[in-house]
């Protein structure tokens, strides 16, 4: 049976081409920073974003966790989303880690009321933690692959500047932001002073993640990452995959968010299964199940064994995700399955 794996972006396998090109990338000891290829991609991220520099992180995570590291002290607070990857899905980091509270806000499609953002900012009084930083996530991934629009992001930066906060953007799939919004990747990152990207989502690169900044933060970035465990050596083999994604695998997310919207919209038509279609925006669908017969796991279980595969986000709630591999066929043999499952 052909499986159809919509469980996340993160499952691609690379293709023999960018297999090749990563065993014959030149490398080193990028410990020394004399890895070329390593280089030459913190080279292209510091260009693409309109930083100063670039340092390769083994994860996304770590690229989060370093650049919060290098911005705060412990018992400042953070501002984020209250569905904010780096406060649900890293492992308690911040507090771990950078010794830092989270303040979470709650968002709509993923976005701030500035007013919230504001009201949320600490006194400077010794009674309260200091906020030093206020963290965004696009596209969001909690709530269904949503853009942060650079409008509303704007809002938020000159609060930032009014309360003298750094703001870091977690851009794990910030490529998918772009492509949807016709908003670069420098017009965002113009507005925050880190950002993070990963190339392992849906750029379909096997490994690594990215923060850029100035070059004094990156300095800073740098010594955590190596705290971190993350000092890789002849790493360039990973860089060469990070590279050939860029450039083969940037522009055609478009499908994948052609592809995520059509299942959206013949879901939709299905008894019990409810899209909300504001969410749909890149490469991600939510469906709500609360209307079927069935909780969300056991139709996930059902489609598993029909050779599809989604993630039960909650007991009402399923997350689809459109990659490389997922072709118009696949959907077209999704619906297919979704329509005989009688949930309604
Ligand atoms: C995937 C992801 C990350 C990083 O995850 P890793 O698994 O550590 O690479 C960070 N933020 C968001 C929004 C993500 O989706």
């Amino acid at each position: 049976m052909q499986i159809v794996d919509l469980r996340s972006d993160t499952v691609t396998q690379p293709s023999a081409e960018m297999r090749a090109v990563m065993a014959a990338a030149p490398v080193g000891d990028d410990v020394f920073g004399e890895d070329p290829t390593i280089n030459e991609l913190q080279t292209k991220m510091a260009e693409l974003t309109g930083k100063e520099a670039a340092l390769f992180t083994a994860s996304g995570t770590q690229a989060n966790q370093t650049a919060i590291r290098a911005h705060t002290q412990p018992g400042d607070e953070v501002i984020c989303e209250g569905w904010a990857h780096i406060y649900n899905y890293e492992a308690g980091a911040p507090a771990a880690l950078a010794g830092v509270q989270l303040h979470p806000i709650n968002g709509r499609l993923g976005v701030l009321d500035p007013d919230m953002v504001e009201a949320a900012i600490r006194p400077g009084d010794h009674h309260f933690a200091q906020t030093r930083l206020i963290s965004l996530e696009n596209t969001h991934n909690r709530w269904g692959g949503t853009v942060y629009p650079l409008k509303e992001i704007k809002k938020i930066r000159r609060i930032a500047r009014k309360h003298r906060l750094k703001m870091h953007l977690d851009g794990a799939r910030l490529w998918n932001a772009s492509i949807a919004s016709g908003t670069s990747i420098k017009e965002f990152a113009a507005q925050f002073d880190s950002v993070s990207m990963c190339f392992s989502k849906g750029l379909g690169a096997p490994t690594g993640s990215v923060v850029c900044g100035s070059r004094k933060f990156i300095d800073r970035v740098h010594l955590y990452r190596k705290m971190y465990g993350g000092g890789m050596r002849q790493a360039g083999i990973l860089a060469a995959g990070a590279l050939y994604a860029i450039e083969h695998n940037f522009e055609r997310l478009t499908e994948d968010h052609r592809r995520i919207k059509a299942l959206a919209e013949a879901l939709n038509q299905l008894p019990g299964f409810v899209v909300n279609m504001q969410t749909v925006q890149t490469n991600i669908l939510i469906v709500d199940t609360s209307l079927c017969r069935k909780k969300a796991p056991e139709i996930v279980e059902e489609l598993t064994e029909r050779g599809i595969k989604m993630i039960a986000f909650s007991p009402t709630r399923i997350r689809a995700v459109a990659h490389l591999h997922i072709t118009d066929n696949d959907i077209d043999r999704t619906i297919e399955v979704m329509k005989k499952l009688q949930t309604g």
